[in-house]
Order: structure tokens, then sequence, then C-alpha cells
């Protein structure tokens, strides 16, 4: 006991011994650096490291303890912490990260890679005035959409298009304009979740609209559709099944069908398609994606879908249908609360444009390129790769380059909610070492500048080369 209550006292010495706030920003560390950063986030980061190190002298057991540990105490120690954790708050936000997880449009990671066409519009429009809604020609007001609109109309056969943030925005524009106040019908197999909390029910309901569920999770049929549309029904949608199948027993109704059913009771039938896909993906040999053109060909009023899934663009969220429809839509004090900025549109209307020469289309459009890579290329890079990494990576690692087929754990996946289910042959590096585990070399991939992302299968740590086009993207500053 008479030991216990010394080595709380030396513990509790230590902390009296702790330079307070004003005493660490005075300090020569410190007072170098003060101009760079506000007295405010000064303050309050020399508090907080503060705070930090009182709790790590109390996490030992006693006050010899946290001196044979060298927690920091001294002025210069703390002030070093606090300017460290100044530096890493500054640096800290979006940053370049290396994609080796073999997704290639990974949500997390910001999905579609901008053309070189697509950035050049953006920087444009960021860096000067742009003739954004003005006409030049007139001297007149015009419509920020236009540009899209113009390029959507004749890439689908669309009769109108408009644009907003997000496919989720579209379809929340598009039920609160069309449905307000009345039943929107969904089958029951259609209710999606789509990753980041967007919910076909909520989605509905924040529309002010009222959810009618139709058929079973597995098979709804047209007659299903037809009892449940009633007087105060305005809506037959429809939702493509972008990162789930149903298989087994089912069946849906076609859009065609679908169609004459919501001629017959005068609703409204709108799909939202998801990815967004303006081509047949099958003539790149990939499982065919809905196509705008063909689903508005085939009956439904309004489309929605996302500009930076397979299309291949800046975030955005797409209309196209009917010009009555979507000039109701236009019209929605809602439109202006989802606009799309400058930056967005010039860089859609890039991507736009490279749709009109379908012959360049799989080398200019990043996400098609990945997409369509031949496995020879992708295999030839990863070897290149693998002695870059084994030179820099040193004694105790071992880089293996291993094959992949469609359909193995290690194949690469489109991702985005686009075609689920489908693996693309990859090349993968296999990084391992004789004493670490898998998850350190993964952490250490990821603490290195850039962070380099990978994926763990089987106990071994994968470097998915069909994401990465550039094997020296795999030299790391600082891998330790
Ligand atoms: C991805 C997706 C959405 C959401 O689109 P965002 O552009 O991410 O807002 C909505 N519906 C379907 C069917 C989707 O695949």
């Amino acid at each position: 006991m008479v030991d216990y209550g010394g080595m709380k006292k030396s513990r509790s010495l230590l902390l009296r011994q702790l330079p307070g706030v004003d005493e660490l920003v005075r300090s020569e560390a410190l007072s170098a650096i003060s101009e760079k950063y506000s007295r405010t986030l000064l303050i309050d980061t020399a508090r907080a490291v503060l705070e930090q190190v009182r709790a790590d002298i109390l996490e030992h057991e006693s006050g010899k303890e946290v001196v044979k540990n060298r927690v920091a105490r001294s002025v210069e120690e703390i002030a070093e912490k606090v300017a460290e954790s100044l530096d890493r708050f500054s640096g800290a936000g979006l940053t370049k990260v290396v994609n080796g997880t073999g997704t290639i449009l990974h949500t997390n990671l910001g999905r579609a890679l901008l053309a070189k066409e697509a950035v050049d519009a953006a920087m444009v429009a960021a860096q000067n005035p742009v003739n954004l809604e003005f006409d030049i020609i007139t001297g007149l007001r015009s419509e920020r959409d236009a540009a899209v609109e113009a390029l959507v109309c004749s890439l689908t056969g669309a009769e109108a298009a408009c644009v907003v943030n997000n496919n989720a925005g579209a379809v929340l524009l598009v039920l609160n304009t069309l449905a307000e106040g009345e039943e929107v019908v969904v089958s029951r197999g259609e209710l999606i979740e789509i990753g980041g909390s967007f919910r076909l029910p909520d989605i509905i309901a924040k529309s002010g609209c009222r959810l009618k569920e139709v058929g079973t999770t597995n098979r709804t049929h047209a007659s299903d559709y037809a009892e449940a549309v009633t007087g105060s029904s305005s809506i037959l949608f429809k939702a493509h099944k972008s990162n789930y199948e149903v298989t087994g027993f089912t069946a849906e109704v076609g859009l065609k069908e679908l169609s004459g059913i919501a001629s017959d009771k005068r609703v409204v039938l709108v799909e939202d398609l998801g990815a967004g896909a303006l081509i047949d993906m099958s003539v790149f040999g990939l499982p065919k994606e809905p196509v705008v053109g063909e689903r508005l060909e085939a009956g439904a009023d309004v489309v929605t879908f996302s500009g930076d899934k397979l299309l291949g663009g800046p975030q955005s969220g797409i209309i196209a249908g009917s010009r009555d429809l979507v000039d109701k839509i236009r019209r929605n004090p809602l439109k202006r609360a989802l606009r799309c900025d400058k930056m967005t549109l010039a860089a859609l209307e890039a991507t736009l444009k490279l749709y009109l020469n379908k012959n360049d289309l799989s080398s200019r459009l990043p996400v098609l390129r990945l997409m369509t890579r031949e496995v020879d290329e992708i295999e030839e890079n990863a070897r290149k790769a693998a002695l870059l990494l084994r030179e820099r990576l040193g004694a105790g690692f071992t880089v293996e380059v291993l094959e992949s087929a469609p359909g193995a754990q290690n194949g690469s996946v489109i991702g985005g909610g686009s075609l689920p289910g489908y693996m693309l042959p990859t090349t993968v590096l296999g990084v391992t070492h004789v004493k670490l585990s898998a998850q350190s070399i993964y952490n250490g991939f990821l603490a290195s500048d850039p962070p380099i992302l990978g994926r763990i299968s089987k106990d071994i740590f994968l470097l998915d080369m069909r994401t990465i086009e550039l094997p020296e993207d795999l030299l790391p500053n600082n891998f330790v």
C-alpha cells in the first residue's frame, strides 16, 4: 500500500510538471510555425495533445513506468507532437490513392476516373468565366443543362433531358414532381438498397409519395401491377437490380408490357436504370447492362441514371424522357436545389462528346479502357511491377505474379453497382513476408505515400493490376 501511494504520487507529480497550453504555444518550436496556423487552431491542438499526454501518463502503473516508456513530458517533446498533429491536419483530406482493389468503379474511391477531355473541360470552367447560363448567339440568358441535354438526346433518342447532382437526386426529383401526395407502384423484387443509404422506400417517402408494393420478392406479374393501380396512383416505377440478382423461380414484367398497363391506366412509367450504359456493353464482350436508348424505346416515359458509373463521367444524375414530363421536372423548385455546378457540367459534356466517336471510345474513356484491358497487357504490366516492387520492398518480402481466371476468387469486378456477380480476368501480385501478416502488409501499403489500397484473399495481400495502369504507381515514397 505504501508503494502504491508512492507510485500514484510520482504520476501525479509528472502530471503537475506538464507545461501549460500557454507555455507550449510560446515554445520555440511552436512560435516558429505560429504564423502558419490560426491561434485558435494552435491552442485547440495544443490542448488536445496535452490531454493525450495526460492519458498516456495515467495509462502507466507508476511514474517509473512512464519514464521507462519515454512518454513525452518536456515542453520540446510535446511541442513537437503539436507541430506534427498540425501538419497531419493540414495535409489531411482528399488525396490520390492507388487502386489495387480490382474494383473499377469503387464508390469509396470516387467511382469513374475522368477522361482527359473531361478533366481539361472542367479546368477551363474552373479557371474562367464560361457561358453557363448565357447564349452567346442571342446574348440572352439560357439553360445551364442545354448542352448536356442536346448530347443526351442525340445519344439516347430522348425528347428531352436534364441533369442533377446524382442519380439519387434524379429519382427524388422525378418522384416528387410526378407523384407528390400520390402512389408509386413498385414490385417487391425491386425495392432496392444501393450503398450509401439509398433505399427506394425511403426516397419514395422523402419525395412525398406513398409506396404501393406489388407482387412478391421473386415473382411479380402483369396482373399484380394492373390490379394495384388505382385513381390515386401516378407512377409505375421500375428499378434496375444493380447490385444483386434474383435467380431460381422468378418472374418480372418487361418494360413493353408495363408500358401498355401504364398507358391504359394513365400513369407514368419511370425506370431507375442505375449504371446508365449509353452503348451496349456486349459489343466489348461484357454482359449487357440496360441501354438508356433501348429502355426509352421499349416504353419508359422517363428514365434516370448515374453519370459516374458505366457512363464514365463526373458524379451526376441524368433524367431523360418525354418533353412534357421533363419540362415539368425542370420547373420543380427542387431542381434548383439539386442543380450541377459548372465543372460537373463541363466534364459531363466532354464525356458525352466522346460517345459521338465510338471507335476511339474504349481507349479514351477510362472506365471502358479498364474494363476492356487485355489480360496479356495486364500480365506484362504485373511482371514489370513485380520487379520494381521486389527491389523496393527488400529482404523478407516475396512478390508473386498470380494468374486469375474469371470466376476465380481473385477476378476483378466492375463495382459501383454495375454488372453484379460478373468477374473480369486479371493478374494480381501476391505480396507476402517471412514474419509480417497479410494485415500488416495491407496496413503498410495503406500508410505509404501515396496510399496503396489492395485486398486480402486467403490470407495473402493482393494488388490487382487491372486497376493499376502504371507499374510505377506501386513505388511508394515511404514504404516501411
Ligand atoms: C447507383 C444507383 C443509384 C444511386 O445513384 P447515385 O448516382 O449513386 O446517386 C440509384 N439507383 C440504382 C438502380 C443504382 O444502381
